[in-house]
């Protein structure tokens, strides 16, 4: 396990008491995903020179919101006026750009950094920092995931981290599109930037 102490200034209580409240909003298996999107946060971290303390939260938080009913969603858009259209999406795109706001709320986690990564986790962004960028690397690339192509990616986002961002958000969207699924105008944007 990893032992990790935040700095006050980042994360206020104690790491414990943080993974109690993620482990009992979820599954016992969306948790061991986010126990292992934490520990490939924290290589890609080492890598890139990220501060560990920053990926590990980042990570721990990201899917905090993922199992909360549709309603919970459109209350906060509601009651802290996000961008009314994002009433027309649903629980894959709300639980990273709306979930963090629960982050706020319920966990404590005011670092404006840590939460812009939560936000763009699924979707992600034109201009994304290096923790942003890691984040969703990982959550893609963890050790629990097994899709055509992932030991390539894999390696991709330890040599060239932007690229693999510009490789993963192709293949998303021409996995929606297969799929038949509405594509988040987020994702476009950041297929516009990020994709070589
Ligand atoms: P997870 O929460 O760990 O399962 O992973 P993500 O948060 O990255 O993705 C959640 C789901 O959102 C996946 O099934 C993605 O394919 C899907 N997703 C990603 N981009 C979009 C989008 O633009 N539109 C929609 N509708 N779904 C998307
Ligand atoms: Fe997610
Ligand atoms: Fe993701
Ligand atoms: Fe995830």
């Amino acid at each position: 396990m990893t032992e990790i102490d935040y700095q006050m200034h980042i994360y206020a209580a104690s790491r414990a008491g943080l993974l109690e409240k993620i482990a009992a909003a979820m599954s016992a298996k969306r948790f061991e995903h986010v126990l292992r999107v934490e520990e490939m946060a924290l290589r890609l971290a080492e890598c890139w020179g990220v501060p560990a303390e920053l990926a590990s939260l980042a990570a721990l938080v990201h899917d905090y919101a993922k199992e909360r009913p549709d309603a919970d969603f459109l209350l906060v858009i509601e009651q802290e006026g996000l961008d009314p259209t994002l009433r027309d999406w649903g629980n894959n795109v709300w639980h990273g750009v709306v979930g963090a706001e629960l982050v706020k709320s319920e966990l404590g986690i005011m670092h404006e950094e840590i939460l812009d990564a939560m936000r763009q986790h699924t979707v992600g962004a034109a201009h994304m920092t290096k923790l942003s960028q890691i984040l969703y690397m990982a959550d893609y690339i963890e050790l629990g995931r097994t899709f055509p192509g992932v030991e390539e990616v894999r390696a991709l986002a330890f040599d060239d981290l932007a690229a693999s961002v510009g490789w993963q958000t192709q293949h998303t969207l021409k996995y929606l599109i297969e799929k038949s699924v509405p594509v988040y105008p987020g994702t476009l944007t950041t297929y516009n930037a990020w994709s070589v």
